[in-house]
């Protein structure tokens, strides 16, 4: 059977996997990254991919996707600036290319995640989608017309840097004050939280844990048992997240937002349901509610997944949503369109 390899760079590790064309994971491995010089991240990779190739019929693979953080050049598969990973201009494709023989394609790791929900995951069904997976930060992508939209210097989709409090928000990594991530993200949570902290003395937060140690799952379960400290803070997080979601329906009117990381997977009647009706409340020129939001679902997998099927698709032309009225065709989209289950 024919495979893609989709591997995923992540902050603390990378992840790689064979995928078939219908999106079933055939054989994967992961490997943590000890340090993020690029030299230590290709050995890993390539150990990675390996280690995978390894595992099935080299003469399938059709093709390597890899989904890395920051901005890429699409030219030259180098990534421009990636601020978690403290890279400029690291020429990734190229230094790949020394070890990896077969055809290497580099997309942004959120965008991977976007295409890999699109096709196998929350999107199915639908061609106007986007992805938000809230973690650290906020990560995002669109299909718009069921295609990936890019950017004219492969920038589409980073909406964590949209601000929406620029009087009263925290500081973003960015350097601006308000950006949907530094309010919004599972850290945004956490600020919540920490700013409220002194007007709740007996918070069952404060009494758990010291505030350095508390994470989004620990106030995700204080929420579901109704402290008053968490549930303040989800509050908080949820009018935000609220404020960007809705910003995002009126520049792109989705049929449906998934929100993924580990805070997308709150129970929707704490996550989903509530934040729906915010969202309609701010919905002026759309009709309301008819954006569907929901959690993702394909979990850790998706960045992985989606990258694979950028390889089986032939690279970034092959997906992108292009915008200067001639719309990009080639029979490795027209494969990727019509592999596409239905819901
Ligand atoms: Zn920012």
């Amino acid at each position: 059977m024919k495979f893609a390899i989709g591997i995923d760079l992540g902050g603390t590790h990378t992840a790689a996997a064979a995928v078939s064309h219908d999106g079933t994971i055939l054989a994967r491995a992961e490997r943590e990254l000890s340090d993020l010089e690029p030299d230590v991240v290709v050995d890993e990779i390539d150990r990675a991919f390996n280690e995978v190739l390894g595992a099935l019929d080299s003469a399938d693979c059709v093709g390597v996707g890899i989904g890395a953080p920051g901005n890429i050049d699409e030219k030259t598969g180098s990534v421009r600036f990636s601020p978690n990973f403290h890279w400029h201009d690291v020429p990734l494709r190229a230094l790949l290319e020394k070890r990896i023989k077969h055809p290497l394609h580099i997309l942004n790791d959120a965008r991977c995640a976007t295409l890999g929900e699109y096709l196998y995951g929350s999107g199915k069904g639908v061609s106007e989608f986007a992805l938000l997976t809230l973690g650290t930060g906020i990560g995002g992508g669109f299909i718009a017309g069921g295609k990936l939209v890019i950017g004219a210097a492969m920038g589409a989709g980073e909406v964590g840097h949209h601000v929406i409090r620029p009087d009263t928000g925290f500081v973003c990594g960015c350097g601006k004050i308000g950006c949907f991530e530094a309010q919004a993200s599972g850290m945004g949570l956490l600020r919540h939280a920490l700013a409220l902290a002194p007007s709740f003395p007996r918070s069952s937060l404060l009494t758990r844990k010291p505030p350095e140690r508390w994470g989004t799952k620990m106030i995700r379960k204080a929420v579901m048992k109704g402290d008053e400290h968490a549930s303040a803070a989800w509050q908080r997080f949820l009018a935000d997240l609220a404020l960007g979601v809705s910003n995002i329906i009126a520049f792109m009117n989705p049929a449906v937002i998934a929100l993924g990381g580990g805070v997308g997977q709150t129970d929707k009647s704490v996550l989903a349901q509530p934040l729906t009706k915010l969202v309609d409340a701010l919905t002026t020129m759309v009709p309301k509610g008819m954006t569907r939001i929901v959690s993702a679902t394909l979990g850790n997998d998706a960045g992985m997944i989606g990258a694979a099927a950028l390889a089986q698709a032939g690279g970034v032309s092959a997906i992108a949503h292009s915008l200067d009225g001639v719309p990009r065709q080639s029979s490795a989209s027209a494969t990727l369109a019509i592999a596409k289950s239905p819901r």
